[in-house]
């Protein structure tokens, strides 16, 4: 649950320890401010995709299906600034499949979250995997992460890109290679 008093305190002390006058105009409201937004952009916390992923329609005979260029923001549990791009997903199903906008919202889940990019990527695939029951999965993202153009090596542009399978994919290199061709690769 976010502690949204918490945060408040915590962020005038964060604002008082880089030497900031917490009282001036522009910064009166911000710890109240940043409280708000965490509530938002950390809600994925205290959510799962079981909802989303649970209203499947039934299908015969289905191919890959491929969700490409689904755009999510996350935040970098290291240094707590944003790290943002696509993901693309796809899976074999075995006899059901959900809407596209649930893989979206699956995505956002876990994004809402303080994350670590390989972390996110299992846990798209590892929730597609319990929820929906195909034969195979395969989870591609590539991402900027603010903490490495901002600061640092200062590379900005740079993308970091993530991968993993599950199932039939691990197993079939030509579907990896499908997974390529479709998403443009
Ligand atoms: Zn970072």
């Amino acid at each position: 649950m976010i502690d949204k008093e918490k945060i408040r305190q915590a962020v005038t002390l964060l604002l008082e320890g880089i030497g900031e006058d917490v009282e001036r105009e522009g910064l009166c409201e911000t710890p109240d401010r940043i409280a708000r937004m965490y509530e938002e952009i950390f809600a994925g916390l205290e959510q799962t995709p079981k909802e989303a992923l649970s209203k499947t329609f039934v299908v015969e005979e289905a191919g890959m299906v491929l969700q490409k260029d689904i755009v999510f923001y996350s935040t970098c549990e290291h240094h707590l600034l944003p790290f943002y791009g696509k993901a693309h997903i796809a899976y074999i199903p075995d006899g059901k499949v959900v809407g596209l906008s649930k893989l979206a919202r699956t995505v956002e889940v876990y994004a809402r979250r303080l994350q670590l990019q390989e972390q996110l990527t299992a846990q798209i695939a590892d929730a597609l995997m319990e929820y929906l029951r195909p034969k195979g999965v395969m989870v591609m993202l590539e991402a900027e992460h603010m903490c490495m153009t901002m600061r640092g090596v200062k590379k900005p542009g740079a993308q970091t890109v993530t991968l993993t399978t599950r199932g039939a994919f691990s197993e079939n290199h030509d579907l990896q290679e499908e997974f390529w061709r479709m998403i443009g690769r």
